[in-house]
């Protein structure tokens, strides 16, 4: 899709009403308390919304309609080609409205406005897509019993979801849970992370407009210590999906034994390593794809590249390989169609960014490129991409999620020690290899205890294959048929003959 010119973009932002409220049973509506709270762009500070700071109460009243439209069968009870259908409407209206959902996702989060309308939109109408398209072909089971029983092995939607997700990729993570958790047939309640609520609040509209009926898409925006924890220790939440943070997946685990016991879901944190043999078969499109992987969405990516593992013997050669590749990422205004590295999502995750720059060059590390706020005339919160060399594993900045464009380059000698070293970390979501030696590749791959390893490329992958973490990364996956355990359960009905 062609992008629009700066001036456009800013003449459809003239022309744009941006809804704040809360969506429950198929209308917009404030919150109970009629709190809002303001939300002001990254890209350059103006104000976008006063959105609904909804809580415990507008939780209850989303979670009774949610179980309402679920008890009515009005969307439970449909033929799976019936939901297939109404979702593929659903998914059209999205990629129909792609410019006004790309405008807002760049603008309340700060990403490339080229990459929200080329990535972002179109991933996310993609998720709805392929769930829709597949959820009329899965079968069910029938056990090998002895002759005179039947046993069936059903799936069956678990009835209330809440989807609670975070900012960096607001509309694309929604939609990774949407499109199975609606697919098979469940109620949900989604809530956005509060830097980033204004795509999930118009996407319910557009649910209502493709057909699926009243309270089985509520989206609540609002603080995650209120709303969020009231959704999470709700008695009437079935299943709890989340993306986010390692720190805030393992309070769900707690309030979820606090309350009901539902079941929980989390893709939480990363620290991916992304390792450079020496005899990697293209050091060139290993430097672009380290430079990629770090800089890509500013940094606010749970794969991030963020531990470049480089073996010693091409160390010197290959560093300013990656310098000369991060030059091409340069920060811009968000909406320039040319921009690859736009707004952080605000000031906390600057000063986030800037702390962990502190202790880089405190606990010893080199910075070699980047390190500073740049383009502060603009009014927003713009970082250069930035990279330390001499990093050892032990520092807190290749410990540590720090979400921002911050590269930490470590050397090693073997293959052992860079397993061991890529291995040594809380997390385990992704991971890559480069080399031309097959079997020490897929040796290394397989040694890597990691949800994702990539072999002579970073970051590949569509809704085909699951997505998620091992270790503290967090527990079951996303996208593809592995995505649909989360939101069923499994039944076994035995029938004597
Ligand atoms: P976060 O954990 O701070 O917030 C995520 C969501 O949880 C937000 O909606 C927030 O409001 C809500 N929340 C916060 N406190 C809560 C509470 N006490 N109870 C209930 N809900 C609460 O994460 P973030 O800063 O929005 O996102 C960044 C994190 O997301 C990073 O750690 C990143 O790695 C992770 N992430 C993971 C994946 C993945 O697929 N594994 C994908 C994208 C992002």
């Amino acid at each position: 899709m062609t992008t629009l010119s700066r001036e456009q973009w800013e003449s459809l932002f003239q022309n744009l009403t941006i809804e704040g409220r809360a969506f429950i049973d198929g209308q917009y509506c404030t919150a109970v308390s009629a709190e809002t709270f303001e939300s002001l762009s990254p890209v350059d500070g103006r104000h976008l919304a006063n959105v609904a700071s909804c809580d415990a109460a507008d939780a209850e009243r989303a979670v009774l309609a949610a179980r309402r439209s679920f008890e009515s069968g009005a969307w439970s009870g449909l033929a799976p080609a019936e939901r297939k259908r109404v979702l593929i409407a659903f998914a059209d209206l999205l990629q129909g409205n792609a410019e006004e959902l790309a405008l807002l996702e760049t603008l309340d989060m700060g990403k490339p406005i080229s990459d929200s309308l080329s990535i972002d939109v179109p991933g996310a109408a993609n998720a709805i897509r392929w769930s829709a398209e597949a959820i009329d072909k899965v079968y069910d089971e029938v056990a090998p019993t002895p002759a005179d029983q039947l046993g069936l092995v059903t799936r069956e939607a678990v009835g209330v979801v809440a989807a609670i997700v975070p900012w960096n990729f607001p509309l694309m993570m929604a939609c990774w849970k949407l499109g199975p958790a609606l697919a098979t047939g469940n109620s949900v309640i989604l809530k956005p992370s509060e830097k980033s609520p204004l795509t999930a609040i118009r996407i319910a509209q557009l649910a209502i407009e493709a057909g699926i009926p009243a309270g089985v898409l509520n989206v609540l925006p609002g603080y995650g210590h209120t709303v969020g924890k009231a959704l999470a220790l709700h008695m009437d939440v079935d299943t709890l999906v989340f993306t986010g943070s390692t720190r805030i997946a393992k309070q769900l685990m707690i309030y979820a034994g606090e309350s009901n016991m539902k079941r929980v879901w989390l893709e939480a944190g990363g620290k991916s390593p992304n390792i450079v043999f020496a005899d990697a078969p293209d050091l060139q499109a290993a430097a672009d794809a380290a430079a990629c992987a770090i800089a890509f969405n500013q940094g606010e990516v749970c794969v991030a590249g963020s531990r470049l593992l480089v073996e010693r013997s091409i160390k010197d050669r290959f560093l300013p390989m990656v310098i000369e590749a991060l030059k091409a990422w340069k920060p811009g205004h968000s909406l320039d169609p040319t921009t690859r590295v736009g707004a952080l999502v605000d000031g906390t995750q600057l000063d986030t960014v800037l702390g962990y720059v502190q202790a880089g060059a405190a606990e010893g590390a080199t910075l070699v490129a980047g390190g500073k706020r740049v383009l502060e005339e603009t009014g927003g919160v713009y970082v250069e991409p930035t990279i330390f060399d001499g990093v050892d594993n032990a520092m807190r900045i290749a410990r540590e999620e720090i979400f921002g464009p911050v590269l930490s380059v470590i050397a090693f000698d073997t293959a052992e020690e860079a397993i061991s070293i890529a291995n040594d970390s809380p997390f385990g979501l992704a991971a890559a290899v480069w080399s031309s030696d097959l079997s020490k590749a897929h040796r290394t791959a397989k040694a890597l205890r990691a949800g994702s390893v990539w072999v002579n490329q970073y970051d590949g992958g569509d809704m085909t294959a699951p997505f998620g973490g091992f270790k503290q990364s967090g527990n079951g996956r996303d996208k593809s048929l592995h995505a649909f355990d989360k939101y069923t359960e499994l039944k076994a009905t035995w029938i004597k003959l």
